[in-house]
C-alpha cells in the first residue's frame, strides 16, 4: 500500500525518537535510524594532549573595551553587553609555533582583525549567578573574531543581522584550549595584536566592560548554556584591515601566540 507524506514523515519521527513501544508499523519504521548525510564535527584542541573539545555554539560580545566601543560609535557607560554568533564551524585551529593560513573572505573589501581571549564552558545552565560563572570555564584561548567589516557596517546601517559581516567561513581562527589556566580567575594581563611585527592592538583584560564571569551570567540569561559552547570576550580598540600577504600574531599573557597569515 502507498504511504501518504504525512504518514512518512510521522513514520520517520517515530524512528528518530527511536522506537516508541508500541507503535505497530512497517520495517521501515523500526529499522535503526541512520544519517543520511554526513556532517563534521567541530573541535578545538586541547594544550598539551591529544584531547579535543567538540564546540557546540560560538557566543561573541560586541563592544566589550570602552575605547573599542567609542571607536565603533558607540557609548560605552550606558549600553547593556549584547551578543552575536559564529557558526560552530567557523573555528580554524591554529597550532602554537605555526603559522595558520587563513584565508581572505569573499565579498568584502575591508577585511579587519579583532584578537580576543576566549572561554570554554564545560558546564553550562540557566540563570547563571555572576558568583558562580567561573565554575562552568573548562579553559581558555587566544581567538581571533575576524570580520568583513564593510558588510558589517552595511548592515548595521540597514539595521539588517550582522550575520554577512561576522559569521562566516573560517572567521573564528584559535589556539590551542588550556585548562590550566582556568583555576583562577584570568581578569587581567596583557593583550595585544601585531600585524607583520607592528603592533595594532595593545590593552588590558583588566579593562574588559563586562567580565568573563558576567558575559556568562548575562549570556545564560537569554540562553541555557551548555558545554561545548565557546565565549569570544570582546576585542580591545584599533581594529583595523589586513590584505593578502599579512601576517598576524595575537598574544593574551599566559597563552602561547596565535599567529596567521592571511592568504
Ligand atoms: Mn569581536
Amino acid at each position: 500500500m502507498r504511504r501518504n507524506r504525512r504518514q512518512l514523515l510521522q513514520a520517520g519521527l517515530a524512528a528518530s525518537a527511536g522506537a516508541v513501544a508500541g507503535y505497530a508499523t512497517n520495517a521501515a519504521a523500526q529499522a535503526t535510524p541512520k544519517s543520511v548525510v554526513s556532517v563534521a564535527a567541530t573541535y578545538i584542541t586541547v594544550a598539551g594532549t591529544s584531547d579535543l573539545f567538540p564546540v557546540r555554539r560560538i557566543y561573541c560580545i560586541g563592544r566589550n573595551y570602552a575605547a573599542h566601543a567609542r571607536e565603533m560609535g558607540s557609548d560605552p557607560t550606558r549600553e547593556p553587553p549584547f551578543f552575536f554568533q559564529k557558526p560552530s564551524d567557523a573555528i580554524q585551529n591554529v597550532a602554537p609555533g605555526s603559522v595558520g593560513d587563513h584565508p581572505y573572505p569573499t565579498l568584502t573589501k575591508n577585511y579587519h582583525y579583532e584578537v580576543e581571549l576566549v572561554a570554554a564552558l564545560d558546564k553550562g545552565g540557566r540563570n547563571i549567578a555572576k558568583e558562580r560563572a567561573l565554575d562552568c570555564v573548562y579553559a581558555y584561548a587566544v581567538g581571533l573574531d575576524m570580520t568583513r567589516r564593510d558588510l558589517q557596517r552595511a548592515m548595521g546601517d540597514e539595521k539588517k543581522p550582522w550575520e554577512i559581516g561576522k559569521s562566516f567561513d573560517r572567521s573564528a581562527p584559535i589556539g590551542p584550549l588550556h585548562p590550566a589556566l582556568a583555576a583562577a580567575p584570568l581578569e587581567k594581563g596583557a593583550i595585544w595584536l601585531k600585524v607583520n611585527g607592528v603592533t595594532k592592538q595593545e590593552a588590558n583584560l583588566n579593562q574588559m566592560i563586562w567580565s568573563v564571569a558576567e558575559q556568562i551570567s548575562k549570556l545564560s540569561e537569554a540562553f541555557e548554556l551548555m558545554p561545548g559552547d565557546i565565549i569570544y570576550s570582546g576585542t580591545p580598540e584599533n581594529v583595523g584591515p589586513v590584505v593578502k600577504g599579512d601576517v598576524i600574531e595575537c598574544h593574551i599573557d599566559g597563552l602561547p601566540n596565535l599567529s596567521v597569515r592571511v592568504v
